[in-house]
Order: C-alpha cells, then structure tokens, then sequence
C-alpha cells in the first residue's frame, strides 16, 4: 500500500490517497478545535487514541451489522480506510440532554429523554453546522430519502450496540456525532468515534471523560482520553 498525496485536511484529520482508488488513508492528528475552531489547542497523543478507539469500535459495530469505512488500522495514527462520498448531513444522537440541546431548550445538563433523539447539522465549517430537517435535505438534494432512511436505521443501530458497550464499562454514552458516505451504491459509516465525538461520562460520579474536558476548560483533558482508551481498547 502507497501512500500518496494529501486531499483534505481536516480540525482533526488528514486524507490521504494510495494506489488503490478505493482506499484512502485517514491520519489522525493531535490538533483540537471547539467552538467553530475559535478555540485551538492540542491533546497529546490523541490522534494515536482516537485511532484506536475507532478501530476497536468500528469492529465491533461491523460484526453488529453496521458497515463502516474500516479496513484495518495501519499504525499508531494511521487507519486505513474505503474512500467514502460524504453525505454532508452530521447525525447527532443523543440519550441524556447535554451540551447544545440544553442550551436550546434551556435544560439542564443530565436529564433523561425518554427515547433517543436523532438530529441533522449541514456539515459545513463556514456555516458553523446548522440544525437542518429532512426537508433540507431533501430540497437541498444532500441526500436521497432512501439514503437517510438507511442512515436513520444504522444511526438508531450504532446507539444501540455502543450504549451496552460503554455501559459495561461503566460509560454513560450522552450523545454522539456520525458521518456517513457512499462507496459503490451503499451507505457507510465514516469518519471516527471516540472522545472527540461523543460525550462519555463516568457511570456514578458522572465525571466527564471527553472533548468537553477541553471545550470548558476542565483541566485533565488526556487523563480522560486515556481513561477511555484503557476501558474501551484495554
Ligand atoms: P452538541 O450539539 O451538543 O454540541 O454535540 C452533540 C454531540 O455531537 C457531542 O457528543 C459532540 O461531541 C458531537 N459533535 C457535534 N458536532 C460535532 C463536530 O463538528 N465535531 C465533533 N468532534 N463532534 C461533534
């Protein structure tokens, strides 16, 4: 497998092609933004965390029946992936009300839903993400109706098997941010799931142990993604 040239460069990754047309390499780097990346800094060693802790998920969401873009991990901060056409649509997935949606419905932090929520954002960084509806969607044409009612099932699926799983590991899963793409006519998941993209808190002390820790300055911040690693990587 070659490496080749860089495509895109994300707040927290990097792309880049191979020789094979289908596969691109995903690079996962240290760099943290928030806020819109009005807020900069870096996490050490979080790419190489992040790195693993997709993997181990990824695997596990494909034996749950989720296709994902994983081929293999490569090394400490490289993971192999199929090269995906970006829905541009972020699902937000949500268990216990926190973070934005507190704020719109002025909430709480911690309250319980009493089923899980599923939410749009446009995936654009000059926008800032704004909340969109299937109507957007569908007018804007990001994607057909047919490839969100797969992506809605996957979506509900992914919360399902990764609740149980951080569950058992004394995790509660609050909410969690997904991308999907096409590669050859089906839908897969992409991008990455770890402490960058969800919010994880501590089953009982209800410590948080994610990107919030950086977000609102909560100090600790690669101690959490560490704690995370040790219960999800082992
Ligand atoms: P909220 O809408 O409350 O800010 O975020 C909900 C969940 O989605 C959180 O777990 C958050 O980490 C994740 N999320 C939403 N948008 C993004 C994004 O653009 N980048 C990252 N890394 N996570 C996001």
């Amino acid at each position: 497998m070659e490496k080749r040239e860089a495509i895109y460069e994300g707040k927290a990754k990097i792309i880049y092609t191979t020789d094979d047309p289908d596969l691109v390499i995903q690079y996962f780097k240290d760099d943290a933004t928030a806020f819109n990346a009005e807020k900069k800094g870096t996490i050490k060693e979080k790419g190489i965390i992040n790195n693993e802790i997709s993997e181990v998920l990824f695997r596990l969401l494909e034996k749950e029946g989720v296709p994902t873009h994983l081929e293999k991990r490569l090394n400490e901060r490289e993971m192999l992936v199929r090269r995906l056409d970006i829905i541009p649509v972020e699902v937000v997935m949500r268990n216990v009300i926190a973070g934005s949606l507190a704020k719109r419905f002025g909430m709480e932090e911690g309250g319980s839903l009493s089923i899980p929520v599923l939410e749009h954002y446009y995936k654009s960084d000059p926008l800032g993400d704004p909340m969109i509806n299937l109507f957007h969607i569908r007018a804007l044409q990001l994607a057909t109706d047919s490839e969100m009612q797969e992506v809605e099932k996957l979506s509900f699926r992914v919360n399902e098997v990764l609740r149980n799983f951080f569950d058992e590991r004394d995790l509660i899963l609050v909410d969690f941010k997904l991308e999907f793409g096409r590669h050859h006519g089906k839908i897969l998941l992409g991008d990455e799931i770890c402490p960058d993209t969800c919010r994880l808190w501590e089953k009982g002390s209800l410590e948080k142990l994610d990107k919030d820790r950086f977000r609102r300055d909560l100090g600790k911040v690669e101690e959490a993604y560490q704690e995370v690693a040790r219960r999800v990587v082992g």
